[in-house]
């Protein structure tokens, strides 16, 4: 559909730089192109189609095309520990993106590491994860162009609606549920930091996990590992206490962040008030020694109840794994509702993160 024009590098030098209009009227005039033929970009010209002067054709990860000059800011969207998520948008296609930049200066060998482990994450592909399309290190810092999700996250959503009821819990672990069983089985990746922030969401009712392999390059670069600055609260007993851990370390945090979304609280809560564990070593006590948490059964179907616990076993063993859940009872008793997420995120609470 679109063809780079082979010879027009020595044209772009005899015109002055950005004045399309001069380089339109010049090409009409020798009888081969109309006004809207042609794109002028710092990469020279290029012919395009009509329909494409209407609508570009959207970016694919595949195309590896995006630079972070071709960026404009738009907005900031949120801030994490590591860094800032930005709002950008494309100049040549206008195109959404979220902007991810983490500040981390590091020698070269672990940022060669880090290099590597991103390109995994651009090479994947599947409708309940986020998709990344490049990332870059420069001055210090890792920028990750992703997939921009406008509902912004779960923890965003949460804090809106406050709890979410059962049909649409069942309607948004579906989706993650599929995303996390194409992250272990496809890809085999651990996610390791599975938490309402990186559950994100959009207007078409769309649920996405985000973040994945990002812990692991915090946790794997040698010198990063003490660093760890993230939230211990949805880490498995295996993994608190320092022990082996696989996919299943990912069901724990599962389970936990369903609790939450259900109750409207951190299943962990400490003893008395809102404040907060005091201390690292009372929640690891708490997560390690403490019967495992459980939905009320007062408040919530027999389904839930038992989807909760096959999530939340001590033993890692013992819990189901992410196609296994799929199959769960509790996945499919609201199939009858027919409901529409799409509607549900964009009504319930104040606007999306649009612009
Ligand atoms: P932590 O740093 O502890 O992991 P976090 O997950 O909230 O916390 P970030 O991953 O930096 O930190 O994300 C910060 C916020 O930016 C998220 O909570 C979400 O609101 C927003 N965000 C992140 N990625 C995107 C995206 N792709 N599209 C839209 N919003 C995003
Ligand atoms: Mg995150």
């Amino acid at each position: 559909m679109m063809k780079k024009l082979g010879m027009i590098p020595n044209l772009k030098l005899s015109l002055p730089p950005p004045d399309e209009d001069s380089l339109v009227k010049f090409l009409t005039q020798s009888g081969t192109f109309k006004v809207g033929d042609l794109l002028v970009n710092r990469d020279g010209v290029r012919i395009v189609s009509e329909s494409e002067t209407q609508a570009p054709p959207p970016i694919k990860p595949s195309d590896n095309q995006l630079s972070l000059e071709d960026m404009d800011i738009i907005k900031v969207v949120g801030k994490g520990n590591g860094g800032v998520v930005q709002l950008v948008q494309h100049k040549w296609t206008s195109q959404f993106f979220a902007l991810k930049v983490i500040q981390m200066n590091i020698e070269e060998p672990a940022r060669r590491q880090i290099a590597q482990e991103l390109k995994i994450n651009q090479s994947s592909q599947c409708p309940y994860v986020v998709v990344c399309y490049q990332s870059f290190y420069n001055n210090g810092a890792i920028s990750i162009i992703l997939e921009y999700m406008d509902g912004g996250s779960l923890a965003d959503f949460l804090k809106k609606v406050k709890t979410i009821p059962e049909p649409f819990l069942a309607a948004i672990f579906k989706q993650v549920l599929k995303g996390l069983a194409y992250l272990h089985h496809e890809k085999h990746i651990i996610h390791r930091d599975l938490k309402p922030s990186n559950l994100l969401i959009n207007h078409r009712g769309e649920v996405k996990i985000t973040d994945f392999g990002v812990s692991a390059i915090m946790t794997s670069t040698s010198g990063l590992a003490n660093t760890f600055v993230g939230t211990y609260n949805y880490m498995s007993p295996e993994r608190i206490i320092g022990g082996d851990y696989g996919n299943k370390s990912d069901i724990w945090s599962l389970g936990l962040v369903l609790l939450e979304c259900a109750t409207g609280k951190f299943p962990f809560s400490p003893p008395e008030a809102e404040e907060g564990w005091t201390n690292f070593y009372e929640l690891m006590e708490a997560i390690v020694e403490q019967p495992p948490p459980c939905a009320p059964s007062d408040q919530f179907s027999s389904e839930f109840c038992s989807f909760i616990s096959a999530c939340v076993q001590k033993d890692p063993k013992d819990r189901k794994s992410a196609p296994e859940l799929m199959t769960h009872p509790f996945m499919n008793m609201y199939n009858d509702l027919d409901l529409d997420l799409s509607s549900y995120f964009t009504s319930a609470g104040s606007p999306l993160a649009t612009l």
